[in-house]
């Protein structure tokens, strides 16, 4: 009777253990809204609003014990459809007056990651980068073939009418309009261009099983070549994320972050040098061209850092050690 009386004990205690271990499990999450220069006052109040509201959204998620991948992908859907962000409806456009939207997801407990580069139709980019890393053997599609796995996935498609906005039509004019100045070679910086904001969205998230997750969308950069890629889909420069060291998401001068694979060089500086996530953030962005961009990043413990070295950059950083922190033009 007595040793059925303490296996019983045993078999409750078990799994209230686990339940407190995991009810408290570190969880952080960073999302971020674009990085270049800061937007007039009425843009900078609705994306302070914006940014509050996914924050609460994606802590609550984490708290209640959601995967990190489906807070990534959930939080930037929204971005996608706010005209505020260079993602999805409100995207800036390329030189001919075109949307192509790039995304990727990726999943720091197993390396599995998901692009797509150069996508028309589908309305949430990233969804379509998470379906490409869970549906196929591949890591990236672009163009119509991108779309048209989309429509075979059954996800929701969207035509110019939806993401092309009278603002982002404005905005390539006024560009155009600034070109017979600017190099061929480099993308003009807000320092050459006052009030460029370059506006790509992202998240990362370190979830209450350990797991580690960041995604990455954008529309690109004003007035780009028809059929260029940036850094966004790109893994290993604008998304990155490993449990062993960290995950990633970056906004800026795609051309600079792939030739300095930025995410990955965070991670990596982690992993084989042993350094912090502060001190590996800062040390990559510091090798960065003047006034580029900027990462979120959330490591394996739950520490959650930010750095840019453009004059702004949208952000907002939280986790269960009680940070939290939403700034349009945080100090460099
Ligand atoms: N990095 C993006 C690109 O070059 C632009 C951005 O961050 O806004 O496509």
């Amino acid at each position: 009777m007595r040793i059925t009386f303490s296996l019983l004990l045993a078999l409750i205690a078990l799994p209230c253990s686990a339940w407190n271990c995991l009810a408290q499990a570190p969880y952080a999450i960073a999302i971020h809204g674009g990085a270049g220069d800061l937007p007039d006052g009425k843009g900078q109040a609705a994306r302070m609003e914006q940014l509050t509201k996914l924050l609460n959204q994606g802590e609550k998620m984490l708290a209640d014990g959601a995967a990190g991948l489906d807070v990534v992908e959930t939080i930037i859907k929204q971005m996608e459809d706010s005209e505020l962000f260079n993602a999805g409806r409100g995207c800036v456009l390329n030189e001919q007056g075109e949307h192509e939207l790039d995304a990727s997801i990726m999943d720091g407990k197993s390396l599995a990651c998901g692009a797509v580069a150069g996508s028309k139709t589908t309305r949430y980019p990233i969804s379509l980068a998470r379906k490409v890393m869970t549906e196929t053997r591949h890591v990236m599609l672009s163009g119509q073939g991108a779309d048209q796995f989309s429509k075979l996935m059954g996800l929701e498609q969207a035509g110019p009418e939806h993401f092309v906005t009278p603002e982002q039509v404005k905005r390539l004019q006024r560009w155009k309009a600034k070109q017979s100045t600017s190099s061929l070679n480099s993308y003009p910086t807000p320092k050459e261009d006052p009030g460029i904001y370059y506006g790509t969205v992202g998240c990362v998230a370190l979830d209450k099983q350990g797991n580690l997750a960041a995604g990455t969308s954008t529309g690109g950069l004003v007035g780009k070549r028809w059929g260029r890629i940036g850094d966004s889909p790109v893994i290993g420069a604008g998304t990155y994320a490993d449990n062993k060291s960290c995950a990633v998401s970056g906004t800026g001068i795609g051309e600079d972050f792939i030739r300095f694979h930025v995410a990955s060089d965070i991670a990596s500086r982690m992993k084989y040098a042993g350094k912090s996530l502060a001190v590996a953030t800062d040390e990559t962005i510091a090798q960065l061209p003047e006034d580029c961009g900027g990462v979120i990043c959330v490591d394996s413990k739950g520490n959650v850092h930010a750095k840019h070295n453009t004059p702004a950059m949208s952000l907002a950083l939280a986790n269960s050690q009680g940070v939290r922190q939403i700034q349009l033009a945080p100090p460099k």
